[in-house]
């Protein structure tokens, strides 16, 4: 440290503009949850090889401050994962999402599910209440779960995610790719869907590394008898080899962006005053 005192000072303030930063987040956050104005859930569609047809759509949650900025889950998620928010908020996120989703029926929805919530054995009574009291079919609901959670080899996750499958949700494999699972672990949690990580995606017309892992994903997913999903489909480009790959379905940005609730109910059905 002696020989690098600018260094040391930088450093020092830019980690005191990130806590402080960090602490706000906490703090809002604890409040965005007991009162949860601040909060929505926005919803992205996934495409069939058609490009149209929408069976699926992933429900993200939305952050805006009283000052009307947004902190993006991509930063908040993590926050909450850490200090035990995310039990309220995920809690919120699936009251919100059941309370909407009747209203959809020919779309399943597919909730984000944190390690952290996994983790805990009361998970699955919670959602048995809130399927009791929204009068959801399970059906409709598909939780996406990272690859992260398989490899804790948890006792409650395994028995949690079990429990889920024999309640009737459908399980998918989120952000695959990018953690270190290997095949027996995608067997033995016998997943509905596999999504292949957004990374890979964007390599598809630039690094043949990257669509030699995106053909080997699809070739196990397909061996093992498992739907499989692209997500951050940007390009038409991408979209064609992916299709011309066999996947089942595509989400992206060249399809729609996530958009709140009412807006979904238009993309599916049309303006409605026309
Ligand atoms: P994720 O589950 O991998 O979600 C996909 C992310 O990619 C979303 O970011 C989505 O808006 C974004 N995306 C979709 N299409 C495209 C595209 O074509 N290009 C690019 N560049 N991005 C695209 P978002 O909404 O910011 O969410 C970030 C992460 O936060 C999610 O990643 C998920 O891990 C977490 N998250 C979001 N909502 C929830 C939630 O309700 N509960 C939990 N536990 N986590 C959530
Ligand atoms: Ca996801
Ligand atoms: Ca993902
Ligand atoms: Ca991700």
């Amino acid at each position: 440290k002696a020989d690098g005192r600018g260094c040391h000072c930088l450093f020092s303030d830019e980690m005191g503009v990130a806590l402080r930063r960090r602490r706000r987040i906490e703090l809002g956050l604890d409040q965005a949850v007991r009162s949860p104005d601040q909060l929505t859930v926005f919803y992205q569609p996934l495409v069939g090889p058609d490009g149209h047809t929408i069976r699926t759509a992933e429900a993200l949650v939305r952050w805006t401050l009283r000052d009307g900025t947004s902190v993006g889950p991509g930063e908040f998620i993590p926050i909450a994962e850490e200090t035990g928010l995310i039990w309220p908020l995920g809690e919120w996120v699936m009251r919100r999402v059941f309370a909407q989703a009747n209203r959809w029926p020919q779309v399943v929805i597919a909730i984000n599910l944190s390690p952290v919530q996994l983790r805990r054995s009361s998970l699955i009574s919670l959602i048995e209440a809130l399927v009791l009291e929204y009068d959801v079919q399970p059906a409709r609901i598909e939780f996406e779960v990272t690859e992260g959670v398989l490899l804790e080899n948890h006792a409650v996750i395994q028995d949690n995610l079990d429990a889920l499958r024999a309640m009737g949700f459908r399980i998918a494999l989120d952000d695959f790719g990018t953690g270190y699972s290997s095949l027996s672990y995608l067997r033995k949690f016998a997943f509905h869907k596999v999504k292949i990580d957004q990374s890979f995606v964007r390599g598809i017309g630039v690094s043949s590394e990257s669509e030699e892992i995106v053909r080997a994903i699809v070739s196990i997913g397909r061996a093992l008898g498992l739907r499989l999903v692209a997500e951050g489909v940007e390009t038409r480009e991408q979209f064609e080899f992916l299709r011309g790959i066999q996947c089942d379905e595509f989400q992206g940005y060249l399809f729609a962006h996530p958009m709140p609730h009412h807006a979904f109910w238009e993309h599916l059905h049309g303006p409605l005053d026309s």
